[in-house]
């Protein structure tokens, strides 16, 4: 089959040629005769094929590559099944024993550009956030399906942005029934409500780094900020901590924290505070053993960078300071924007303000069913330090 074709403009080649896999429009010479979401083959400007890709006029990023190819090739179900096999033994392979929630396809870290599966035992809720993913939906779902999933639910409100023209709508696209699942992550069980919840209903990217936290947390007075349904405070007390404040802006996540913690830990010292952080952070001045940030996003476009540095600096400031000497932040940043340089910047700024001793015991990221293309640094979005803290 001829795909139409996209010509880089001469120099521009450059990011494909090292299997990068996004075009943006300035380096496009000749567009391809395609409407949004459909498969083009980019080529150089002496017409040599480089690979294929999702192309979409109306996105900044004009083309997402799913394949890089010297050679012509054709783009039918089996070709889309193929990828979704091969993540999904990468997950079987790598999975912790106890857990049956995580992530199955990673977007461009799983060579599926917008494209996100999160897994809930035996559902699928499925991120469609490029036009090109809503055109091979059935193909997708067909994939799913050959691994073994036939409760399959799509996602997209909340999802960061619609500016791909993507047209799905939320509900099940394969089974029906209950929009929540009571899963297991590490041995700790959890309330996941995909229906309600925020993204796909549960922060999977963290369960590596809040299997650190259990490990440190035993006897300890722990904060959770920005907590919501409870993940790091679940793993605290399962560490043996004394007591946890579980602290977020959303009453409904709050009421979540709770029924989970209830569920694992029936007479646990748990406070359940529906409260802004940066308030709740300034203004009380009680003292931790452990202090933990993991607030949303501040910045999704370079153009917000410099007003979420102010954002985490702030946080990271007062989160120092409601610690006692020799106490720990786990502090993290999700925004793809905010590099690991960048962030830990902001972090030395925040301790010189506080005026504290600070040392950096981990860096942490994350886990392995969230991969990052090495050609493709941005997908590495989650970045973390674990700082202990002095006089
Ligand atoms: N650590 C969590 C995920 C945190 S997601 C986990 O492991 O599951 C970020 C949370 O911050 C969301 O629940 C959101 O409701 C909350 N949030 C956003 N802005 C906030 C604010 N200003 N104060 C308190 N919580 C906030």
């Amino acid at each position: 089959m001829n795909y139409p074709s996209l010509i880089l403009k001469s120099g521009r080649d450059r990011s494909v040629l090292n299997r990068h896999p996004w075009v943006f429009s300035g380096a496009v010479k000749t567009h391809p005769k395609a409407g949004p979401g459909k498969i083009v083959a980019v080529r150089t400007n002496n017409d040599v094929l480089l690979g294929y890709g999702f192309y979409n006029p109306n996105s900044r990023i004009i083309c997402r590559l799913v394949e890089f190819a010297t050679k012509e090739r054709e783009f039918k179900q089996e070709y889309w099944t193929e990828k979704i096999r091969w993540a999904w033994k990468l997950r079987r392979r790598f999975l912790p024993p106890e857990t049956n929630c995580y992530r199955l396809l990673h977007g461009e870290g799983d060579f599926l550009p917008g494209v996100i599966a999160d897994v809930y035992d035996d559902v699928v809720v499925l991120q469609v956030l490029v036009k090109g993913g809503e055109l091979i939906l059935d193909d997708l779902l067909a994939g799913l399906h050959e691994i073994g999933f036939e409760k399959i639910y799509l996602k997209n409100k909340d999802a960061a942005e619609r500016f791909e023209g993507v047209e799905l709508e939320n509900g099940w696209l394969r089974g029906e029934g209950e929009t929540s699942r009571r899963v297991i992550e590490n041995g700790i069980r959890f309330n996941v409500d995909f229906g309600r919840g925020q993204k796909t209903g549960f922060f999977l990217d963290q369960r590596e780094n809040r299997r650190l936290l259990s490990q440190v947390s035993k006897d300890a007075r722990v904060l959770n900020a920005f907590s919501y349904t409870g993940g790091f405070t679940l793993y605290a007390f399962a560490g043996g901590a004394a007591s946890v404040d579980s602290v977020d802006v959303s009453s409904g996540v709050v009421r979540g924290a709770e029924q989970n913690v209830r569920l694992n830990f029936p007479d646990v010292e748990h406070n359940a505070i529906t409260a802004d952080c940066f308030e709740f952070l300034r203004a009380e001045d009680g003292l931790y053993d452990i202090v933990l940030l993991d607030p949303p996003a501040f910045a999704r476009t370079p153009k917000a960078v410099q007003r979420a540095a102010r954002g985490y600096k702030d946080i990271n400031m007062h989160g120092i300071r409601r610690l006692r000497p020799g106490g720990l932040l786990f502090t993290f940043s999700c925004s793809g924007v905010v590099d690991r340089d960048l962030f830990r910047k902001i972090v030395f700024s925040a301790a010189a303000d506080a005026g504290r001793d600070v040392r950096i015991l981990h860096q942490l990221s994350q886990p392995f069913d969230h991969p990052v293309n090495i050609y493709h640094p941005e997908g590495e979005y989650l970045k973390g330090l674990v700082l202990i803290v002095g006089a």
